[in-house]
């Protein structure tokens, strides 16, 4: 039976989300429907929000780290059954593809259509709809919402003692901000990295590089408050301004700049990469994990 949900729906872009009430379908083959139990606001939906990154489909119900828990499981749907725990990947692992086959999940062909507002596998159809008007779903699982419908391809089961809204934030902002450190950067120990932007994936980031055993994690913000964050996130050093930043790194590294610099500010320009270009020393990494306006980058 086919329910109705509150969601948080964006119209037109540029836009802003709304509250409204949509029908959602029940679980197909290969689907769940999962109660959110909680979920992040990712600057993506902000970015497709004010029309930097092109929503294929409108309305769109925005949303894509959230956790929850099965309330129906799509016929024929092995290893999920109500009641289990899931988080939600914004980015669908098929598992059978050539590149989930390589062990790069993360380039699943299933990423290509994440834009789309359909299923990960089946673009141009939808599970949600308002009056008889197809529904899309950001990333294919629609995080700002009571109840959604997704696929098995984009959630993961997780331990019922994994605090929801914790694990809600290993939907996007954990993963992308720690694997751009850890497995993007490759930082080893005793590396000198600079995080550019402390928001939710250069948090995660500064805690990434950390982990991995750089000695100098050096954070950049100019909120005082993201940069007083940093320090309890692992950062060694923070700067209100990139330039800032690099002399002092330089002033560490006998004058060659740091081994590696990731990119997490809140809107990219063109200038944030050639700053960051300009921190690292011969054969360093960049990373830019952050987004801007798609015609602009
Ligand atoms: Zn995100
Ligand atoms: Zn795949």
């Amino acid at each position: 039976m086919p329910i109705t949900t509150r969601v948080s729906l964006l119209r037109e872009t540029p836009g802003a989300f709304e509250t409204a009430t949509v029908e959602l379908d029940d679980p197909r083959q290969g689907e769940l429907t999962v109660k959110l139990a909680a979920t992040g606001l990712c600057h993506s939906d902000d970015h497709i929000a004010k029309g930097d990154l092109n929503a294929a489909h409108l309305p769109l119900v925005g949303g894509h780290e959230g956790a929850g828990v099965v309330t129906a499981v799509g016929p024929n749907t092995p290893g999920f059954e109500v009641g289990d725990h899931v988080v939600f990947s914004f980015l669908a692992a098929c598992g059978v593809c050539e590149f989930c086959a390589r062990g790069m999940s993360n380039l699943c062909m299933n990423g290509a259509t994440i834009m789309s507002g359909g299923r990960p596998d089946e673009p141009g159809s939808y599970r949600m709809s308002e009056n008889g008007t197809s529904v899309g779903q950001a990333m294919g699982i629609s995080t700002f919402s009571e109840y959604t419908t997704a696929s098995v391809n984009s959630a993961v089961k997780i331990d019922k003692d994994i605090p929801l809204e914790v694990a809600a934030l290993l939907g996007c902002a954990v993963p992308t901000g720690w694997g751009a450190a850890v497995n993007s950067a490759n930082i080893k120990p005793a590396d000198v990295v600079i995080v550019m932007g402390i928001g939710g994936i250069g948090s995660a980031a500064v805690q990434g590089a950390k982990y991995a055993g750089a000695r100098a994690v050096v954070a950049v913000d100019p909120v005082e408050f993201k940069r007083e964050k940093a320090m309890e996130f692992g950062a060694t050093h923070t700067f209100a301004d990139i330039a800032e930043a690099t002399e002092f790194v330089k002033s560490i590294t006998n004058g060659q700049g740091a081994d590696a610099t990731i990119i997490t500010v809140g809107v990219l320009q063109p200038e944030h990469v050639a700053q960051g270009m300009a921190s690292i020393r011969k054969a360093g990494t960049v990373v830019v994990p952050g987004l801007g306006k798609s015609t602009n980058i």
